[in-house]
């Protein structure tokens, strides 16, 4: 899942990158309002963390204007601690939720999984066939075998079981599994794919992760 911090303090942004990139998140940052509103218009993120006091363009101004604009994504603004008038103002605007600052990491977590399970109406495990995957715990199953997943494997299965049944181009997966540094020429999407092929599909009798020849990948039960 591909989350956008907007956040001008350098430090704050990069801890929230590391973080949020060490949990399998894509991560992109925007240091002023402007640049994260026209971000979050024009990329496909799943949530936007966003600091109330940016340069340029206030983080309640960018909320407005996306709500405007008919962007739903989830939005967990950061506040100054005690500003409550924030808050309200921030809630108003259409943000989804706020967290003060300074805050643990392990709460920002905490705020992002709930976000993102608001969009999964409470569900924590995603399911396909005989495939689960437990978004608390991050443990992968496949039947009663345990399936070891490296970070990028995880964002790569989170992703294909939120879209079952789907063709997903390498633009989808690169846009929602990499950050915009990803540079979609190369071969790195297919080279993903194969080694979670190889821990999901090799050892067992049915196939879930098919190619689509010229176009991507689709995670469906073949029929007969
Ligand atoms: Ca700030």
């Amino acid at each position: 899942m591909r989350i956008l911090v907007v956040e001008d303090e350098k430090k704050v942004a990069g801890f929230i990158k590391k973080g949020l990139e060490e949990e399998s998140y894509a991560v992109d940052v925007a240091y002023d309002g402007v640049e994260g509103e026209y971000l979050a218009a024009t990329n496909e993120y799943d949530v936007v963390i966003l600091d109330i006091m940016l340069p340029k363009k206030s983080g309640v101004d960018v909320v407005k204007d996306l709500r405007i604009k008919g962007i739903k994504i989830p939005v967990l603004l950061l506040t100054a601690r005690d500003a409550v008038e924030d808050k309200v103002k921030g809630l108003d605007s259409g943000a989804d939720d706020y967290l003060s600052k300074p805050f643990a990491f392990e709460e920002l977590l905490a705020r992002v999984r709930a976000l993102m399970r608001r969009k999964d109406y409470g569900i924590t495990e995603l399911k396909f066939a005989d495939i689960i995957l437990d978004q608390a715990t991050r443990k992968a199953k496949r039947g009663d075998i345990t399936i070891d997943l490296t970070s990028k494997e995880y964002g790569l299965l989170e992703y294909f079981l939120r879209n079952p049944n789907k063709v997903l181009t390498r633009t989808m997966i690169a846009e929602h599994v990499w950050d915009y540094t990803f540079d979609s020429d190369t071969n790195v999407i297919d080279v993903y794919v194969n080694h979670l092929r190889s821990k999901v599909d090799k050892d067992f009798p049915k196939k879930l992760i098919h190619t689509v020849r010229g176009i991507g990948y689709i995670l469906k039960e073949e029929q007969g």
